[in-house]
């Protein structure tokens, strides 16, 4: 590991519409801090009273380093959190998913139509032997069964594992076999850029290698319907049409498993993460109505598919039970065309918008014209997730998006954590480039190998001091490899990312901690030299890696993608470096650079810059199971 190191911040800041704190569900974000500080149990205790529980907690927190147990004793089930408490509240016939096929089909489920659903799906998977604490593995296309089908695993205690529908049949196998799941729920067909994904086909050939799994749902979307296999599967409808109406919900201990779900595999191998009932269901539910300012009207969406862990705590868990009308739409940013989502958010009054920076790189390379062809008015708070916003895709975002009026939440957190760990809160000042202060919940730091902190404008090890609510309670079958987030920084939870704090605390995330770059004895985070790059004009996205070098160490090498419309000759190479040099000095200047159509990058969107590392070195890149094809 390295030592901690000097990074060059920015000094932009972008001040909210006053108004957007005057109406905040966290109006002072300093205040809020410190009365967490102050009594961190209290604040959860408080929090946690918003749910619907069967039994009260004897205790908020019990921490046994490195193993925390929330809301001890508890007992709850998320799903009357998610729903009943709606339907007998007044939101009975309000829209929970409003959702678009990518072939143009919609359907409106609202909360007593899902509340429903999730019923007739729990007792159809009961019918199949289903109990509390089995494994359900979920390997769908983004439709609203793949949300019914999660929560209705939920219902009775089973434990789900979603796999994201673009993943082949050895990534699926390898999920279902680690988790040891015994039903399989999936569909024919999903579509994607107007074709068809055989996810059944895709499914029987994963079949082959996972002897534990007994009995497949198929959910039948084509017509004429594929002919089943008698033995093994189900058809989802027939199913549903079966099962008795009411379900009553399980009563579920707050420590019990709600489900596992693996990692983007950005860094190395896919970790199988354990939630838990209860504090996952308090901090999605906080993290989503503080963070995104949720409320009652807001059509909320989050671009994410549902196979991730944005998916799973920001359109399915955080924004049910905040009631709030959730968005989802199946299919890509830029199917039929770059205006597709722009298209989505004016015809359906989009409130909230949540996408990662992959996307909105997306649409920078595009160009402006295809936003402004829409509406975009109704939007009022923006998010992103998933990488660091580079600044300059924060200010077009920020501009052609946002309309200038909207704040945007630069959230950091990760599979493990469950829930948001940092943001701006609305109605704070932005700053490009950071992603904020952590969360009034979060004890957030950056500290060097011994768990020190460092002063600002020095880079170091993003660590997490305390245990929080939505934390990871163990990594499925390798409870040593949890151990080693709370034991190679003595006393933190490591995160594995690099970052740096400003004199204010905000925190600007430059990397991860397996790609920094030591050229000539110098710390260079990946993030910094890639922001770099990508406010050039001509750039897209770019990737930086390290080159061993006899002389300096290392060097760097850029791969770059242009926008629309550029090409890479007449001295561009000489004009990145010194665009580069100008904005870091000259330590960060890529000694190389490659042009490239595209970035590898794994299914959830992120630079896989180990690909390119192991290509460039003619290694082996390791587990590669989660690469985009
Ligand atoms: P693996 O752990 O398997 O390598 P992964 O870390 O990409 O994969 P995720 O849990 O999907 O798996 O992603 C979490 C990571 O994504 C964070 O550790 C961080 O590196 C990055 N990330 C998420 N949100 C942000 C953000 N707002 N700014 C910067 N980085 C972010
Ligand atoms: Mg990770």
């Amino acid at each position: 590991m390295a030592e901690s190191f000097a990074v060059k911040l920015e000094e932009k800041r972008y001040y909210p519409d006053p108004r957007c704190r005057a109406t905040a569900w966290t109006p002072d974000y300093t205040r809020a801090y410190s009365e967490f500080l102050r009594d961190p149990e209290g604040f959860w205790d408080r929090i946690a009273r918003d749910l619907d529980w069967f039994e009260p907690w004897d205790r908020v927190r019990e921490w046994n380093y490195p193993y925390a147990k929330w809301f001890v004793n508890g007992k709850l089930n998320i799903t009357t959190s998610c729903l009943d408490r709606h339907v007998a509240g007044g939101r009975k016939d309000k829209p929970a998913i409003v959702w678009h096929g990518e072939s143009g089909e919609k359907r409106i489920l609202s909360y007593e139509a899902l509340h429903r659903e999730v019923m007739r799906f729990a007792n159809g998977l009961s019918s199949l032997g289903v109990n509390k604490g089995d494994r359900v593995c979920i390997y769908m296309p983004l439709v609203p069964e793949q949300v019914v089908a999660m929560l209705a695993c939920a219902r009775i205690g089973a434990v789900h594992s979603v796999v994201f529908g673009g993943f082949g049949p050895d990534a699926l196998a390898m999920r279902i076999n680690d988790a040891e799941a015994k039903v399989l729920v999936t569909a024919d067909v999903g579509y994607r850029r107007g074709k068809t994904v055989p996810l059944r086909k895709l499914a029987s050939e994963a079949l082959a290698q996972t002897p534990g799994v007994e009995k497949v749902v198929v959910l039948r979307r084509e017509t004429p319907g594929v002919e089943l296999d008698p033995d093994r599967e189900v058809d989802y409808a027939d199913l549903v049409a079966r099962a008795a109406p009411d379900c009553p919900a399980e009563a579920m201990d707050s420590e019990d498993p709600l489900f596992i779900l693996y990692t983007s595999g950005s860094t190395g191998a896919p970790k199988g993460i354990v939630h838990t009932c209860g504090g996952y269901a308090v901090g999605t539910y906080y993290t989503t109505r503080h963070v995104f300012d949720v409320k009652e009207n807001d059509v909320y969406w989050c671009t994410a598919d549902t196979g991730w862990i944005t998916g799973h705590s920001y359109i399915v868990y955080g924004p049910l039970e905040v009631g709030t009308t959730v968005v989802l739409a199946e299919g890509t940013p830029d199917y039929p065309d770059p205006g597709a989502y722009w298209q989505l958010v004016q015809d359906l009054g989009v409130t909230i918008f949540y996408t990662a920076p992959t996307a909105i790189r997306m649409f920078m390379r595009y160009g402006d014209e295809w936003p402004a062809k829409y509406n975009l008015s109704t939007l009022r708070v923006l998010g992103s997730v998933g990488e660091p916003l580079n600044p300059e895709a924060f200010e077009w975002y920020y501009r052609a998006i946002g309309g200038g009026r909207c704040p945007i939440v630069d959230t950091w957190w990760q599979t493990e954590t469950g829930m948001h760990m940092i943001t701006t809160m609305v109605g704070e000042p932005m700053k490009p480039g950071f992603a904020g202060k952590p969360i009034p919940g979060a004890v957030v730091d950056v500290v060097d190998r011994t768990g020190k902190p460092v002063p600002p404008g020095t880079g170091g090890f993003l660590v997490v001091r305390e245990p929080w609510p939505a934390m990871l309670r163990t990594v499925h079958g390798n409870d040593e490899r949890y151990c080693t987030y709370w034991k190679t920084i003595p006393g933190c939870y490591t995160a594995g990312d690099l970052a740096v704090k400003d004199e204010d605390g905000y925190v600007m995330i430059i990397g991860r901690a397996d790609d920094l770059i030591v050229v000539a004895g110098h710390n260079i985070g990946t993030a910094e030299v890639e922001s770099a790059l990508v406010s050039h004009d001509a750039v897209a996205e770019a990737a930086v890696i390290g080159k061993p070098d006899p002389l300096k160490g290392n060097v760097i090498k850029a791969f770059v993608t242009l926008r629309v419309g550029v090409n890479s000759g007449d001295g561009l190479t000489d004009d990145l470096a010194r665009h580069v040099r100008k904005s870091l000095g000259p330590v960060a200047v890529p000694a190389e650079f490659e042009f490239m159509d595209r970035l590898p990058k794994t299914r959830s969107g992120k630079i896989m810059r180990r690909v390119l590392k192991a290509r460039e070195l003619g290694m082996d890149p390791g587990d590669i199971s989660t690469l985009e094809e």
